[in-house]
């Protein structure tokens, strides 16, 4: 039996992006038996193109359910039947992904149209499921809804299946599960066991040490990968390897800190020093004998609390030229490097209230970077639906974490926290963070000041 599907979503990764409206179609590979078809609320505004391109609209999802609660239901239509869609890996991806948010392990045999038509009318201009359509004279009724496009993906799928045969295509159905070779003191289902989300994974000797820990998006594709036989490029010693332990952390940011701590604490054999993110550089500000501020890109110094922390030499010397830009700040005086080419600089008058102008630019500039003298909530995905993770941080560092229910108020949020020492590893970790909050549209993130 097959389970034809397609899904709209309102964009194109399972990790920002969610499902507006599903259709399964059941069939035989001759005939249609049972159809499954309902819009859903994706937890993410549509983008206007989106729209534009589907016709399904906020208002039409906003009263629609959540795939948690039609979860149960699907697991239970499409569990034991063969995956099938146009280019499969997407709809799989994103509904794999929502399943092991609603708690649900899901890995059904696989089978994508996109080949299958290749196969059985080769050489056509186009395998869009559009153009293949078109040219095999199936008509598409509301194309860009998951039915009509689920449809005609039947449709061409019972094509397909005429004209190579039912043995033929059983036969390119692929496992969504690759081969590995497990630690042969783990069995198949300890890995198989291990959850489809978000966080650290722990590979553990015969005395209970930690040999090496790692963050993922999917813990277990991850620790497959390790495993993967075909890759068959790591290094790990096996047979070392007696259990595999987890934490779920509900999103990348939480897992990378969690890392980062157990790396601190434990300092696992396999975890080769450095792999994670630490601080190497730092941009540090100083006065100079004629009191004026000067910023320098350094190593950074263990502890200290006064430079801004960086993973790398670049990504520090980038910043710091686009501060001394964005704040209007002498290069020459702040750097002390060449001639000052900057049109009308301050810098060609010399005189006590030029050091006040420029040391104000640069404590600015700096302040906008550190964002030191906060208190910040981080609030990120949780470890399942209606759960939020929740990060603290004061005065730059990472004071702890926790778990809450959705919609909580910031007094609800704050005492969930369970504190963790300060690390620089961590500190580095969400200064990136925040960095990166500010250019780009963390989504998936919250940032919440509390002063
Ligand atoms: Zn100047």
């Amino acid at each position: 039996m097959f389970a034809i599907v397609d899904i709209e979503t309102t964009g194109g990764n399972p990790l920002h992006a969610g499902i507006t409206e599903i259709c399964a179609v059941i069939t035989d590979g001759s005939k249609v038996l049972q159809v499954y078809e309902t819009l859903l609320n994706p937890g993410y505004s549509i983008p206007r193109n989106i729209t534009a391109l589907t016709g399904i609209s906020q208002e039409m999802t906003d009263k629609a359910p959540v795939f948690a609660e039609v979860a149960a239901q699907l697991h239970h239509l499409l569990h034991d039947k063969i995956f099938v869609a146009h280019n499969v890996n997407f709809d799989l991806g994103f509904i794999q992904q929502e399943f092991s948010k609603a708690g649900f392990s899901f890995h059904p045999p696989k089978l994508c149209t996109v080949k299958l038509a290749r196969k059985a009318f080769p050489g056509r201009r186009s395998y869009s499921l559009g153009n293949i359509c078109g040219n095999l004279g199936i008509g598409i009724q509301n194309r860009h809804r998951a039915g009509g496009d689920a449809f005609a993906t039947g449709e061409l799928f019972h094509q397909c299946i005429n004209q190579l045969g039912h043995a033929e295509v059983l036969k390119m159905a692929k496992s969504t599960r690759r081969k590995i070779s497990v630690p042969p003191a783990l069995s198949e289902d300890d890995i198989n066991r291990l959850p489809d989300n978000p966080g650290v994974y722990l590979f553990i000797d015969q005395q209970g040490k930690i040999l090496y820990t790692g963050k993922a998006n999917n813990i277990q594709k991850r620790v497959r990968q390790h495993f993967d036989v075909k890759r068959g490029k790591t290094a790990l010693q096996l047979e070392r390897i007696h259990k595999i332990d987890f934490q779920l952390c509900g999103n990348e940011l939480l897992s990378l800190l969690t890392e980062a701590h157990v790396i601190h604490k434990h300092w696992p054999e396999w975890n080769v020093s450095g792999k994670h993110v630490v601080n190497k550089y730092a941009i540090y500000r100083f006065p100079t004998q004629s009191g004026y501020l000067r910023l320098q890109t350094e190593k950074f110094r263990k502890g200290s609390l006064s430079g801004i922390p960086f993973p790398r030499f670049r990504d520090a010397k980038q910043t710091l030229g686009r501060m001394l830009h964005e704040h209007d700040i002498c290069p020459v005086l702040a750097r002390s490097q060449g001639r000052c080419y900057v049109p009308g600089c301050y810098c060609e008058n010399p005189s006590e209230e030029t050091i006040a102008t420029h040391n104000q630019r640069v404590e600015e500039a700096m302040m906008s970077l550190q964002e030191q003298k906060n208190r910040i909530l981080v609030q990120g995905e949780g470890r399942k639906t209606g759960e939020k993770a929740v990060i603290l941080i004061e005065n730059g560092a990472v004071a702890g974490w926790g778990f809450t229910e959705e919609h909580q108020p910031e007094i609800e949020m704050v005492a969930c926290i369970e504190p963790k020492p300060d690390i620089p590893e961590t500190r580095a970790i969400i200064a990136s963070f925040l960095r990166q909050a500010k250019t780009e549209n963390k989504i998936t993130y919250q940032i919440i000041s509390l002063n």
